[in-house]
């Protein structure tokens, strides 16, 4: 039980591993572009046959990095015309985890003909029964129901040679240890590749681990909240319609090396894209409206630095592991806080410091608070910039307690007074909006920037040539 946590490498591609042609399939059909840190750590030894200790929560790809292993040994000893046993049994505490394991068993198997079916408590048994007798490959189940229908003959657990135990530390918060215990019992002596996963590990999971993994691989995936420590997030006031110059302004401004900017929708990645083409930058687009070839084409030239910004969606974004990721920016709010935790920790990797910056416009104030109430803390203004609006500030801010919070003690620090474009909405007026803020800005910043980045030839760079003369 002392296994060192295994430091695999980080894999770019699902081809690096050895996957069967119809799993790799399932996955181009998921639209996944590259394994997650769990993924390709655990699915090479899980492969070779491993036991694994796995401290992991949901959200990091978990239940593909034991689901594909699975799936490809069931299939691999699979008898045509033999009778069908469960071969591989998932024990989920609750019903809405195993849901999900069942649906991810049904994407990742789709081009494989083996069975699975989701066995647990609260609905009628009928259904379950009869799947059961049908056959099934594979089982996920919650523990009281499965020992039910094994109590009464149903369920026939000895020929089980993969056991998956997710979520052990709820499993046992919930008392569902000695139900554990039974099932294993029920299972017999025979050869198992077994598995635990837990989000933590306390002393009482691992005594659990101990008593039925032999010699496990362990790996540890941070969760991402712990990573966010080492951000430095600041929030923009903003105009909707100022966010792309102003956007334009930090690319040059901020030291951006590398860097992630977050839309609500594709169209907003697309179209983004393209203003930040025609202003000299060199961007690509990653959504779910691309094709795995393009997306992968977009994620391999960010990693290997020939495209210094990724335009992206949430849904993209997910299992994007580059660790040179210097920004990540929310051009978008998003309505999920949770999706701002996930986004930021695209930067601060591997030890490295990263900058998250939020824009916020007039209606995206609720986003706000609700992301600042789940990091427990107010992100800190940033004013240094030719785009600061203090109605968008007093609306987004509005329904606040008054009591300084952390920007109220640095609001009145640096502030751009020569760059600050307009403090009311009106003299822009009769103007294309952005457009005159762009120029006189981006002209300052660019000014600054080729002073300071000569000696800083990876910081993103724009090119002032027309469209036309460019590669
Ligand atoms: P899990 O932690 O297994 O619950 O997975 C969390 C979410 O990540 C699910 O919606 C999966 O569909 C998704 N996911 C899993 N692996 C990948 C991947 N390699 N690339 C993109 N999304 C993934």
């Amino acid at each position: 039980m002392n296994a060192p946590p295994y430091h695999g490498i980080s894999l770019k591609d699902f081809s690096e591993l050895d996957l069967i042609e119809p799993l790799q399939r399932a996955i181009e059909a998921q639209n996944y572009v590259q394994p997650t840190p769990i993924q390709a750590q655990a699915i090479p030894p899980l492969l070779r046959e491993r036991d694994l200790l796995g401290c992991a929560q949901t959200g990091t790809g978990k239940t593909a990095a034991f689901a594909l292993p699975v799936l490809q040994h069931l299939s691999a000893s699979q008898k045509p015309g033999s009778k069908r046993h469960i071969r591989a049994l998932v024990l989920s505490p609750t019903r809405e985890l195993a849901s999900q394991i069942g649906d991810s068993f049904k994407a990742y198997g789709q081009n494989l003909p083996l069975r699975h079916h989701v066995v647990f408590g609260g609905v009628n048994e009928k259904s379950q029964i009869r799947a059961m007798e049908r056959g099934v490959d594979i089982l996920v189940a919650c523990p009281g129901r499965l020992l039910d229908l094994q109590s009464r003959g149903y369920i026939d657990l000895s020929h089980v040679e993969f056991f998956i135990l997710d979520e052990a530390d709820r499993m046992l918060d919930m008392g569902f240890v000695p139900d554990v215990r039974r099932i294993m019992k029920a299972m017999g002596k025979g050869k198992r590749q077994n598995l635990l996963f837990s989000a933590t590990l306390p002393d009482s999971v691992v005594k659990l681990a101990s008593s039925f993994l032999s010699n496990p691989i362990r790996i540890d995936i941070t969760p991402e909240t712990a990573t966010v420590d080492a951000i430095d997030q600041k929030v923009m006031f903003v105009d909707k319609s100022d966010k792309s110059a102003l956007l334009c302004d930090l690319l040059v401004d901020r030291d951006v090396e590398s860097t992630i900017v977050f839309t609500r929708t594709k169209r907003r990645a697309n179209s983004l894209t393209k203003k930040l083409d025609r202003a000299g930058f060199k961007a690509m687009a990653i959504h779910g409206n691309k094709s795995q070839n393009a997306r992968r084409r977009a994620l391999n030239a960010f990693q290997d630095g020939s495209t210094q910004i990724l335009v992206a969606t949430d849904v993209a974004a997910r299992g994007i592991d580059v660790d040179t990721v210097t920004h990540v920016f929310n051009y978008d709010l998003p309505n999920e806080p949770e999706s701002y935790v996930h986004r930021i920790g695209r930067t601060g990797r591997a030890g490295r410091s990263g900058v998250a910056i939020a824009f916020c416009d007039d209606r995206e104030g609720s986003n706000l608070r609700a992301i600042e109430k789940t990091i427990g803390e107010e992100i800190e203004l940033d004013k240094d910039h030719g785009f600061h609006q203090d109605k968008v500030m007093a609306s987004a801010r509005s329904g606040r307690k008054s009591s300084g919070g952390r920007n109220r003690r640095k609001s009145s620090g640096r502030r751009s007074s020569g760059r600050k474009r307009r403090s009311s909405g009106r003299r822009n007026s009769g103007k294309k909006k952005g457009s005159r803020g762009r120029k006189s800005n981006s002209s300052n910043s660019s000014r600054r920037k080729s002073s300071k980045s000569s000696n800083s030839p990876r910081r993103v760079r724009r090119d002032r040539r027309p469209l036309s003369e460019r590669d």
